[in-house]
């Protein structure tokens, strides 16, 4: 699925293009501005303009951009904070593969992500991934380039100085052809040798008809029988509702209906449990896949523990012992599960486990 339109910051993009016009863009770019603004969306519209084969860039239809909306182009590497591997060094080529598998998990949903939880980080094979992109000539545009989106979630490690230094010296004098952009919503977070680097831009909100347009080309998406991939997601009821939340910030219509999913995702796994239903439960379990996925099943667990310590009480407060030992047994269960979801596994297989194992203590 092609990426979204890009909604609002049209004077920055004028801004934009009228420097490229001008030979004056810089190569080392940070975007910053508040969480969930498009801070993203505009590095990948830029990517695409810097990419376009057209003279009106960007044009939408050249190859070049067709491949940078649908997030395959050989010559844009977009990063972001995932969790890390599994196995500790990783070489620079597996770490370019996970994050072109995730980039591609991403396209299956027109671009669309949660808020990185926690812990999820760019780490030290991704930057090495980085500099290796930067180096090679590139594939099929006559330029390349790379995002780094949530930069202040770059990871240092010790005995990663020469990791880091490559890095630091891309953003410094990166070469001819290679554009380096970063977003941030936490810019004093940057490293100061990162931030001297840079050159900053401000990315300001946009307006409330900007999220209105969002909002129904998304309704319009959605109403496509065809059209799976954003099956889930919950939208504001009105435009008001809509422009509320968002206040500029069209990314936080989707970190609303998260949270509200989770919390009615966790009370289903309980009643699931209690019931020993083992046909629901596996529907349930299987229901832990397609729109951000594993973000959204880790809040489901957090909702989970704060229902199931809310069943503790009510038990002891009823005189239920029996039933406040087994929530509280729950509760340890969804915490090994949390840590088996950070570890990269299936949260369908966890699911399943999890429900199983919450019916042997939950069932009445
Ligand atoms: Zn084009």
């Amino acid at each position: 699925m092609p990426l979204l339109p890009i909604f609002g910051h049209e004077a920055l993009r004028g801004r934009l293009l009228d420097s490229l016009a001008h030979n004056s863009l810089p190569q080392s770019l940070l975007l910053h501005g508040a969480p969930r603004i498009g801070k993203q969306r505009l590095a990948l519209w830029l990517a695409q303009v810097l990419l376009c084969d057209s003279d009106d860039k960007p044009c939408g239809a050249c190859p070049q951009c067709r491949k940078v909306l649908d997030l395959n182009h050989k010559d844009l590497l977009w990063i972001f904070p995932q969790l890390r591997a599994k196995e500790a060094d990783i070489t620079p080529e597996e770490a370019a593969d996970n994050i072109a598998t995730a980039s591609a998990e991403r396209a299956k949903v027109f671009g669309l992500y949660d808020t990185p939880s926690g812990m999820e980080g760019i780490h030290i094979p991704v930057m090495r991934a980085a500099v290796k992109h930067a180096v090679m000539t590139p594939a099929l545009a006559k330029r390349k380039v790379i995002v780094v989106g949530d930069a202040d979630r770059m990871i240092a490690q010790e005995g990663s100085d020469q990791a880091a230094n490559a890095f630091l010296k891309l953003l410094e004098e990166p070469p001819a052809d290679t554009f380096v952009i970063l977003t941030s919503s936490s810019p004093g977070k940057l490293l100061p040798t990162i931030r001297s680097r840079v050159v900053a831009v401000r990315v300001a909100p946009v307006p409330d008809d900007a999220v209105i347009s969002w909002l129904r080309h998304l309704e319009s998406l959605r109403s496509d029988k065809e059209n799976k991939a954003l099956k889930g997601v919950e939208l504001p009821q009105s435009d008001r509702e809509a422009v509320g939340i968002a206040s500029g910030a069209i990314g936080r219509l989707l970190d609303s209906q998260s949270r509200a999913a989770s919390s009615g995702m966790a009370k289903r796994f309980i009643e699931v449990a209690r019931k020993g239903d083992n046909q629901r439960a596996a529907s349930l379990a299987l229901s832990q896949t397609g729109w951000g996925a594993r973000g959204a099943f880790t809040d489901t667990l957090d909702a989970l523990i704060d229902e199931l310590i809310d069943q503790v009480r009510t038990a002891l407060e009823a005189g239920d012992d029996a039933m406040a030992r087994g929530a509280a047994a729950a509760v340890d269960l969804v915490e090994e599960a949390k840590t088996r979801a950070y570890g990269n596994n299936n949260p369908q297989l966890i699911a399943s486990n999890l429900i199983s194992e919450m019916t042997r203590l939950l069932r009445v």
